[in-house]
């Protein structure tokens, strides 16, 4: 089945344009929101979260200490990218199970990830699209939905790779600055995709 990947800077607007494609039927998978889900069930993940970072990284009823893992890795590239290391790959492997559940019914599947550039996941999609808004656009969003500053909204930004450098590896594009203009791109884009 095609695999459609799906990104954008943060405040782009991809999980809203997920919400489309999902009103057209296709499937999401949410790769952010499944990995915090993994850092709790997946055995594998977890053991390798305590061996890296202690046994500090989670309560003794299970239970994760973000604040613990946040302390380790923020600001240190070393330390993220070790985390980096244990998650993609659980990630990966959810991602394979996931599409594997998929019934044949439906024409191709969605993956969303903020990372996917950078984490190489783009590479298991056969298609990627990269979501764009202008900066000054994409800051107000996520000030707005998350009650943060500017300069909150920057240094993620800044952990992320720039949207010229994403747009080297995307196949296709939706420009989500108006509401008015992502139906019809979502529509056409659907379309290309069915007859892929
Ligand atoms: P993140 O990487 O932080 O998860 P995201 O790229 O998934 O962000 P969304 O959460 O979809 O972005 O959108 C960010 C905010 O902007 C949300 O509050 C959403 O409702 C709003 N938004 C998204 N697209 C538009 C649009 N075209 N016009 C106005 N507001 C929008």
């Amino acid at each position: 089945m095609l695999k459609v990947g799906i990104t954008g800077g943060i405040g782009s607007g991809k999980t809203t344009i997920c919400k489309v494609f999902e009103t057209l039927g296709i499937p999401v998978f949410y790769a952010d929101a499944v990995a915090k889900q993994l850092m709790i069930t997946d055995l594998i993940l977890v053991e390798g979260v305590k061996e890296a970072f202690g046994a500090a990284s989670y309560s003794s009823n299970g239970v994760l200490n973000n604040q613990h893992i946040a302390n380790i890795v923020f600001n240190n590239k070393v330390e993220l990218e070790k985390l980096n290391s244990l998650v993609h790959p659980a990630v990966f492997r959810a991602f394979d199970t996931w599409e594997k559940e998929m019934s044949s019914a439906v024409p191709y599947t969605l993956k969303e990830a903020a990372l996917l550039f950078e984490s190489g996941s783009y590479k298991m999609c056969d298609k990627n699209i990269l979501v764009t808004a202008p900066l000054n656009v994409k800051l107000a969003r996520v000030m707005e939905r998350d009650g943060v500053t500017a300069a909150q909204v920057q240094a993620r930004m800044d952990k992320q790779f720039t949207d010229e450098q994403k747009a080297k590896m995307a196949d296709y594009f939706i420009d989500n600055t108006e509401k008015s203009s992502v139906i019809l791109q979502v529509l056409d884009l659907h379309q290309q995709f069915l007859q892929l």
